[in-house]
């Protein structure tokens, strides 16, 4: 990095710098002294501009260390256009390896567009939204199951029939994940419905997670951030993807997950990426004596896109997230 800049978040301005790598410290809104941290490489060269996020929840740190990586392999004489990263959009949570926010206890994935005058959350949404997010041709959000959580490699896509659907698919492809989910609808409040409303193609991707940073996974999203780059055509270089084998589609929220009927430690009995039929059973709760206070049955026909990883469960947190098949292709 070249420069180090700090400066108030409304008067970031990417456009007006000289090609060159730059950081930046962004101050919020409010009276705190609260700043996003953003790298810029700015292209000697016209073209798009990548926005990446990564630690939006703050259990979640492949995509953080994939940003950084990625950062540090571009040069501005290579570069066409601009790559605009925030490895870590969520300061506080990351540094407490929390999802939700030790500030306000919001989860950030639910507030955009934000407010000026909100919660500190809020405030870091508003920043993220106008400062950053508004910039993009296409935004690219990196999360991964976390502590709690496993989700497969995948990327998740907007499957709607606009252009820039039309844009987030492709650009799924090229990721070259394992594992596509189409999204023809998103709820409010993520970084990719703020884009999604400004007309601005998005992928997000999900990794195992676990609150480790398994080296495979980072792999796996350096070289997607790399092909996504190379399909953007910020930076050369081939898109060296594999065809996904599995294509899936339906709702990605959590609040629709299949949630535990009681408290104690969950036992699963299926995997990622298996596929269950109606009625089968998905896991247990145990209580303390081992005894299986609750079975937990899956309602519906479908791959299992996401389970929870952490034993200890209570009443009403979600233990797994069902997707039906878009296509399926074994190779
Ligand atoms: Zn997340």
């Amino acid at each position: 990095m070249e420069r180090l800049i700090t400066l108030p978040f409304d008067r970031f301005d990417p456009e007006a710098m000289g090609p060159g790598r730059y950081g930046f410290h962004l101050l919020l809104p409010g009276a705190e002294a609260m700043s996003l941290p953003v790298l810029l490489v700015n292209g000697l060269h016209r073209g798009k501009a990548l926005v990446a996020v990564a630690g939006v929840h703050g259990d979640e740190f492949e995509g953080i260390r994939a940003l950084q990586d990625v950062f540090a392999r571009l040069r501005p004489e290579r570069v066409h256009g601009r790559f605009l990263a925030v490895p870590v959009a969520n300061p506080s949570a990351v540094q407490a390896a929390r999802r939700t926010s030790p500030d306000d206890g919001q989860n950030l994935a639910r507030v955009f567009p934000g407010r000026r005058d909100g919660t500190v959350t809020e405030r870091l949404a508003f920043a993220l939204s106008e400062a950053v997010i508004a910039r993009a041709d296409f935004l690219l959000d990196l999360h991964s199951g976390g502590i709690a959580y496993e989700f497969p490699p995948l990327v998740g896509y907007d499957g709607s029939e606009t252009a820039w659907g039309g844009a987030s698919r492709e650009a799924a492809v090229a990721f070259g994940a394992p594992v596509l989910w189409a999204h023809p609808a998103i709820p409010p409040g993520r970084t990719i419905s703020e884009a999604a409303r400004r007309h601005i193609p998005w992928l997000y991707a999900e990794a195992p997670g676990g609150g480790r940073i398994a080296p495979k996974m980072l792999r796996f999203y350096v070289r997607g951030v790399l092909n996504l780059l190379a399909h953007l055509r910020i930076f050369p270089g081939a898109v060296r993807s594999r065809p996904p084998r599995w294509h899936l589609v339906g709702e990605g929220d959590l609040e629709r997950a299949i949630l535990s009927p009681a408290s104690g430690l969950f036992v699963p009995q299926v995997r990622v990426l298996d596929h269950v039929r109606p009625g089968q059973p998905l896991g247990s709760v145990r209580d303390p004596f081992g005894k299986a206070i609750a079975t937990i049955e899956a309602p519906h026909e479908g791959y299992v896109v996401m389970l929870r990883a952490l034993p200890p469960v209570a009443e009403g947190e979600p233990i797994a997230l069902l997707a039906a098949a878009k296509g399926v292709s074994v190779s």
